[in-house]
């Protein structure tokens, strides 16, 4: 008689799936306990709409070189996210 090895049981996690940035469903809202990701330039009150901190300076850099912001009606965003230094 053969035994049967029986997997064990994922452990059950009582925490919820980190919500995704709207602007561009990559990244969590929150990279790390505690942060609260940026707001989106694209709402009347910042603290309207939480974005991920990469799409938050994806912003900043589009205003600060004048460029068009992604309007709301093109989130998700799949474009490369622009950075200080260069496309991330
Ligand atoms: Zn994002």
């Amino acid at each position: 008689m053969s035994e049967q090895i029986v997997p064990a049981a994922e452990p059950v996690t009582e925490t919820a799936p980190a919500p995704q940035c709207p602007r561009c469903r990559r990244n969590p809202i929150e990279a790390f306990a505690g942060d609260t990701g940026a707001g989106s330039r694209m709402a009347l009150a910042r603290s309207a709409i939480r974005i991920c901190g990469d799409c938050g300076v994806d912003e900043a850099v589009r205003d600060a070189r004048g460029l068009a912001p992604i309007p709301l009606g093109e989130w998700p965003y799949t474009g490369e996210l622009l950075t200080w230094t260069g496309a991330r």
